[in-house]
């Protein structure tokens, strides 16, 4: 029987045996972990902000999914891989593959900031970081969440939810700005700023003050006071298992399109490898839980010995800040900039249901359009509800290069308590549509 061996079963790990599971059925299974539990860390600020009930609300034992589905767990680090001798070292056991899954994850980064040593200084990234806070949380008023990505939002929304003075501290010139253009950016930090959180950007932290436990942090020369600190100053990839192999690595595991590494039958798959965009055709990292679960899917295949395709990352993500839901995909205008590509930006302003129904909320969609070849590279939206489902269809949208013409013709669906009779998408693109037009009546005159 063959072997397949996976490393780490967070959501590329876990979905990659159940996918494998399935494409042969007879294979034999170990997925090799360090937690005693499954669960989705995206879950984990709204743990913290008691939006959900509990850690045994997102967390199943490995145990008890792996038996249900015969797949032999081993709770221990993997800590070498002979590629050569095809076999994976754990302290206790060498486990033999034929192939072999790496979904090792990534880790919280915190930056060498003077006093980040101090008690009460916490990344958010597991279950374990979570029950730290929550004991910190206790008898604490004020809070500091450094970082203003997405788990730098959520966090700082949680810390808000439990009644702290919560201020967001982000070194760049907005927040969540590498994901966003700036319009949709000062939506965002408007309704952070409504619901009571403070934001301090474009200034890095000098210092973490304090004596044993922190006290404040200091940002260009100002203290804000903080019981607690969150450090949510990024992600990266876990490779350290790699290392001393032949596996290729460009700060993540590289893969190719069937998620295979340099070395035949060793695949890589979420946060720990590296794909490419299909815009640009170069490695783009991710580390997202839906580009894990999809390369999970696909390393799972082709380790069982199917044949699938991962068509690339356009990182479509979607956040909630508060009752404001942001999404993107694709190119910002900043991304295009970078690949010297002009654009020309379709916008619309609609409402999540007809506008006259009770209830109905307005949405906003921008569409970015390549100006030399007319397709869609970009999108964003934001509103108050229904933008999750925009992104996914702009992201395949994205995907399959459809052109502006193309997104004036889409067919959708009306009924007035559900959606409106004009489509925000198809809006955005009549929009982007007349703009191309009289760009390309202009250069005829001036010809
Ligand atoms: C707070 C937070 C919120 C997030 N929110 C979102 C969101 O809303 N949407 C979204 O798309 N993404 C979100 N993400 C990102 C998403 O959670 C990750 O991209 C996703 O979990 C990555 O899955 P993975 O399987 O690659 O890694 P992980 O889930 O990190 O799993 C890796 C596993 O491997 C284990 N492991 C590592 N090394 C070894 C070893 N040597 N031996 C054995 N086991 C090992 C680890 O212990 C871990 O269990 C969020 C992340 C965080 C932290």
């Amino acid at each position: 029987m063959k072997k397949l061996v996976i490393v780490g079963g967070g959501g590329a790990g876990l979905t990659a045996a159940l996918a494998a599971k399935k494409t042969a059925s007879d294979l034999d299974i170990t997925i090799i972990g360090c937690e005693e539990f499954s669960y989705s860390p995206c879950a984990l600020p709204f743990v913290l902000g008691k939006e959900i009930d509990g850690f045994d609300k997102i967390a199943t034992r490995f145990s008890d999914i792996c038996k249900a589905n015969k797949i032999t767990f081993i709770q221990e680090e993997a800590v070498s891989i002979d590629e050569k001798k095809k076999t994976l070292r754990t302290k206790s056991r060498e486990v033999p593959f034929d192939s072999l899954i790496i979904s090792t994850g990534g880790y919280a980064v915190i930056p060498p900031i003077k006093g980040a040593n101090l008690q009460n200084i916490y990344t958010l990234y597991r279950i374990s970081d979570v029950e730290k806070i929550n004991n910190a949380v206790k008898g604490a008023k004020t809070a500091v969440v450094v970082g203003g990505g997405a788990i730098g939002i959520e966090g700082a929304a949680a810390l808000k939810h439990l009644g702290l003075k919560v201020t967001l501290v982000e070194g760049l010139e907005y927040v969540l700005c590498r994901f966003f253009g700036t319009d949709f950016l000062d939506v965002i930090e408007n309704k952070i700023k409504s619901e009571g959180i403070d934001i301090v950007k474009g200034k890095n932290i000098e210092e973490i003050l304090g004596d044993k436990k922190v006290r404040a942090v200091r940002v260009a020369g100002t203290e804000i006071p903080a019981d607690l600190v969150i450090m949510a100053t990024g992600v990266r990839s876990s490779i350290k298992l790699v290392e001393g192999t032949g596996i290729e690595v460009a700060g993540a595991i590289k893969v190719d399109e069937r998620l295979e590494t340099n070395i035949k039958g060793i695949y890589a798959a979420g946060d720990c490898s590296v794909t490419k965009s299909p815009l640009t055709g170069k490695y783009t990292p991710s580390l997202l839980g839906t580009t894990a679960v999809r390369e999970g899917n696909i390393a799972g295949i082709n380790a069982a010995g199917g044949n699938a395709i991962f068509e690339g990352v356009l990182n479509a993500m979607v956040v909630k800040i508060f009752d404001l839901e942001v999404g993107r995909v694709g190119f910002t205008e900043k991304d295009a900039a970078a690949e010297g590509i002009e654009v020309v930006v379709g916008k619309a302003k609609t409402f999540t249901k007809a506008e006259y129904f009770p209830g109905a909320k307005p949405i906003e969609v921008k569409l970015l359009f390549n100006a030399a070849n007319e397709q869609l590279i970009g999108a964003e939206v934001i509103g108050e509800g229904g933008v999750v489902g925009k992104i996914d269809v702009l992201a395949l949208a994205v995907s399959k290069k459809l052109s502006v013409g193309e997104l004036t013709k889409l067919e959708y669906c009306y009924t007035p308590p559900l959606a409106p009779s004009h489509n925000g998408i198809v809006q955005a693109a009549e929009n982007a549509h007349r703009k191309i037009m009289r760009l390309k009546e202009r250069a005829k005159r001036t010809s």
